[in-house]
């Protein structure tokens, strides 16, 4: 197998180009396919950062629900929801579908994801740049919750970036171990 060089850090910048895009996708998702035994630490760190997201999940809907939808300017562009590799190795390690877009996007475009009824996807499969970007309004909102509910939020929040640099230093230390890597 060839040596697996094309997994970088930060935003995946082929959204200009679905046909590489897809390539990549394959390439990592054949990783965990291939050797699930290697990669079992990684997809079970997966499964717990999933249970935190679902778990907080209702407590930011609640705000988001009452705050975004009087919003006069939706932070849902395209360019504001792009997945980074981190993104990519959680999502495929979890062993979901990744949300590949049908064409290449403009930056300037309503997110692909986005819908007349909201986004399309579950919060646990959005990328984690959008997933976490609450604006000055909605801040303000959730702040009014009580306060153990919002520190009980903060707790799995911070619990759920530790486990995703788990995950991740779990993921890059078995593609070293895996031979010819
Ligand atoms: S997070 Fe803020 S900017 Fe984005 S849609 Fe909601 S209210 Fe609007
Ligand atoms: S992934 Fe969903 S929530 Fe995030 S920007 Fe796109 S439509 Fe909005």
């Amino acid at each position: 197998m060839e040596r697996f060089s094309l997994i970088n850090k930060g935003e995946i910048l082929l959204w200009n180009n679905v046909g590489e895009l897809k390539k990549l996708i394959d390439k990592v998702d054949s990783l965990f396919k291939n050797f699930p035994e290697n990669f079992e630490e990684s997809m079970s760190l997966s499964r717990e950062i999933k249970e935190i997201i679902v778990k907080i999940d209702p407590f930011i809907d609640v705000y988001a629900k009452k705050i975004c939808s009087k919003c006069i300017d939706i932070c849902c562009l395209n360019k504001n929801s792009r997945y980074e590799y981190d993104d990519l190795i959680y999502i495929l390690a979890l062993r979901e579908q990744f949300p590949i877009p049908d064409r290449n996007l403009e930056d300037k475009e309503p997110c692909y994801l986005l819908t007349e009824k909201g986004c399309k996807i579950p919060r646990y499969l959005r990328p984690l740049r959008c997933n976490w970007y609450f604006c000055k309004d909605l801040l303000k909102e959730m702040e009014t919750s009580p306060a153990r509910a919002f520190r009980e939020f903060s707790n799995m929040f911070n619990k759920m970036l530790y486990l995703r640099q788990q995950m991740l230093n779990s993921f890059f230390q078995s593609l070293s171990n895996l031979k010819g890597f």
